[in-house]
């Protein structure tokens, strides 16, 4: 049936909720907003309000913001930009950026490679799918890395497993915890095994990071697969996720065909993988950062405590 159908009572003609809401909502050009139209209806910009794709209620944008982009209805975690979330996780003004200038350049010659770079800069306002730096997090000092779902997905290419490499490098060197936060669609398939090779160098300086005896922990934000799965997501000393994220490595719908098995319910879910032991920890957002300030703290006072120990000995 047409969606936009009409119910005949008599000679009357009624219109269906769906479309009164519609003529409400959007009105069809801005002279509707003048005159008698705007005398008896308020004009309410769309932008006000935010639907919540899951409870489907009309939230006040700005009710949003000051809850971190979760829904106060049924506690949605909405996607997050990586400075938005760097501005909610650290303390004001600690935030000190590390190569910020580093690009990705189409290496293998892959077609349409340069255009899409181009657009993703210019959505996400970012030069690459990861913010990489220090920053104190409630007075902890730490090395943070963000990843962007605004940029191409989060994907990982060669320069964002250097920028990741080079922030645990610098981690290393300076004694600091690290703290990654993930999102991520995998490796960057433009740039074919190059990007498959960031697995294992990211690999290779969370080792040397865990060597050195320091923290790491990851946080996975919806979704978190592929590659970025398969290396470093998955390193940390501690790994958390928010609520609802997408985990995994490849879609359910690959798995179904491969296997020929339907999957459980929640399958990829965080709270199915705490479930199952794969993470350690479910943490809402508004919590995450006295979480982590706390998880640092407890391990630099207990290596504090131990230094302290040897030197008695
Ligand atoms: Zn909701």
């Amino acid at each position: 049936m047409d969606e936009r159908y009409e119910i005949q009572i008599g000679k009357v003609c009624v219109l269906s909720t769906k479309d009164m809401l519609f003529n409400f909502l959007k009105p069809k050009n801005e002279l509707e907003n003048q005159g008698e139209f705007a005398e008896n209806h308020p004009y309410i910009p769309e932008e006000l309000w935010v639907k919540c794709p899951v409870c489907k209620n009309a939230i006040l944008s700005s009710d949003l913001v000051e809850n971190h982009k979760v829904c106060p209805k049924c506690n949605y975690h909405f996607r997050i930009a990586a400075r938005q979330r760097i501005e909610m996780t650290v303390d004001e003004g600690t935030f000190n950026e590390m190569d910020a200038e580093m690009t990705s350049v189409n290496i293998i010659d892959f077609p349409d490679y340069p255009r899409k770079l181009r657009s993703a800069k210019l959505n996400s306002g970012e030069n690459e799918s990861v913010i990489t730096g220090t920053a104190e997090i409630n007075g902890e000092k730490c090395v943070i890395a963000v990843m962007n779902s605004q940029f191409m997905m989060g994907s990982m290419g060669t320069v964002t497993g250097e920028k990741i490499t080079r922030a645990f490098e610098y981690a290393t060197v300076h004694s600091l915890p690290v703290v990654v936060f993930t999102v991520s669609g995998g490796a960057r398939m433009q740039e074919g095994i190059l990007s498959l090779m960031q697995m294992a160098k990211t690999s290779g300086a969370v080792k040397r990071h865990s060597d050195a005896g320091l923290l790491y922990i990851t946080v996975l934000t919806d979704p978190t697969t592929g590659g970025v799965t398969a290396s470093f997501a998955m390193e940390g000393d501690i790994i958390l996720a928010e609520p609802h994220a997408l985990i995994g490595f490849a879609g359910p719908r690959v798995i179904e065909q491969t296997i020929r098995q339907k999957l459980p319910k929640d399958f990829q879910s965080a709270e199915f993988l705490l479930d199952k032991g794969f993470i350690d920890a479910v943490v809402p957002r508004n919590d995450m950062k006295s979480t982590l300030a706390k998880l640092i703290r407890l391990h630099t006072e207990s290596k504090e405590e131990e230094a302290e120990t040897d030197e008695c000995v």
